[in-house]
């Protein structure tokens, strides 16, 4: 629609399209609305000049994509907010941090107590884990889902969590803030419609190998069902060098982000598989234009159940804070806590 249509103009075209059985969804930006549509037509050319006559309508533009809802022309930037003030896709960056796996109360706590301290503001970590081995750890289930919780609402975090499989979408999405897609879950097109139907954020994670536009597919089902707030997760590709666990595509953030409208968060620790690693790797994603990072912290890594060799202790993870946000300030960007610093200051 032309900046400044009116909500009357904007009623009409909604209707119309009502009238031909086409979906629609409107998306209203800080210069224009756009009015996203998706449907079966026959004549696209005939639709869209007939719709370039309506009042108020700036352009129509069709999308060749493969991916419609969440290609970039469809609508403004999405960002995703959470009830304890995290955003991805704002100013300010989304700092998930936490174990790979929910071990225990003492070491969940621990955990949450420090990295709110160093300036996360989500709460990770695994209640359902999806293991290479079915003799490994598994999780916790539902009883790590209330320990997230209680130690998320303790210090002011969200929570972000995985759910495996689409008979246990309900009773995590009864705890969790964002609901996790992991990386071999990418494809389970069951469990994509099934997160779509709630209105709960999703961070999807970017399958071992899938390519970008595959990865745009999984989530154009999220949206298509009627969840709009998708927050993509690039995690590293499968690679041949066994050097590092997986190949971190960082040329995906600002790639993506001309593709898409949604929000792109990184995670070095499964990018890399390295501690040493996750560190710089942190910075570059960030001055790659990334909306946030999840990274894997544990009191004591060496003991940790699953992923210690990626984990950072608190201490290292204290002091990627400080140069993370010194690059977040570099690139134009904000870290979680500075508005709280700049309110005191005016
Ligand atoms: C995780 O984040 O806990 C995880 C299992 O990651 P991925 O799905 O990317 O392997
Ligand atoms: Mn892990």
């Amino acid at each position: 629609m032309r900046p400044g249509a009116t909500e009357t103009e904007v009623a009409a075209v909604i209707e119309h399209l009502d009238l031909l059985s086409l979906n629609s969804h409107v998306s209203r930006g800080a210069e224009r609305t756009v009015v996203g549509v998706v449907g079966v037509t026959d004549d696209k050319d005939t639709l869209a000049a007939q719709f370039a006559q309506f009042d108020g309508v700036e352009s129509v533009v069709p999308i060749s994509r493969s991916y419609k809802l969440v290609s970039r022309e469809a609508r403004a930037s999405t960002v995703v907010r959470l009830r304890n003030g995290a955003t991805f896709g704002g100013a300010t960056l989304a700092i998930c941090a936490g174990p790979c796996s929910v071990e225990s109360r003492e070491q969940l706590t621990a955990t949450a107590v420090a990295v709110a301290r160093s300036g996360a503001n989500v709460l990770r970590g695994g209640a359902f884990k999806p293991r290479t081995s079915p003799y490994a750890f598994q999780g916790l289930g539902e009883d790590g889902l209330k320990l997230l919780r209680e130690a998320a609402d303790a210090n002011g975090l969200a929570v972000v969590t995985e759910v495996l499989d689409v008979r246990d979408v309900e009773v995590v999405a009864r705890y969790a803030d964002v609901l996790q897609i992991g990386a071999r879950n990418m494809q389970n097109f069951g469990l994509l419609r099934a997160v779509g139907e709630l209105r709960l954020p999703v961070l999807l994670k970017r399958g071992l190998s899938a390519t970008i536009e595959e990865w745009l597919m999984a989530a154009e089902y999220v949206v298509v069902a009627g969840n709009h707030d998708v927050v993509l997760c690039e995690r590293g590709i499968r690679s041949f060098d066994p050097h590092t666990r997986n190949l971190l595509d960082l040329a995906a953030v600002p790639l993506v982000r001309e593709l898409t409208h949604l929000p792109i968060v990184v995670d070095p620790s499964h990018g890399t598989g390295v501690r040493a690693l996750v560190a710089p790797m942190s910075l570059a994603a960030v001055a790659a234009g990334a909306d946030g990072l999840l990274i894997e912290v544990h009191p004591n890594p060496a003991a940790a159940f699953s992923d210690g060799p990626q984990s950072l202790s608190p201490p290292l993870f204290a002091e990627l804070m400080l140069a993370v946000r010194a690059v977040a300030h570099a690139v134009g960007r904000r870290l979680p806590g500075d508005e709280v610093v700049q309110a005191a200051a005016g």
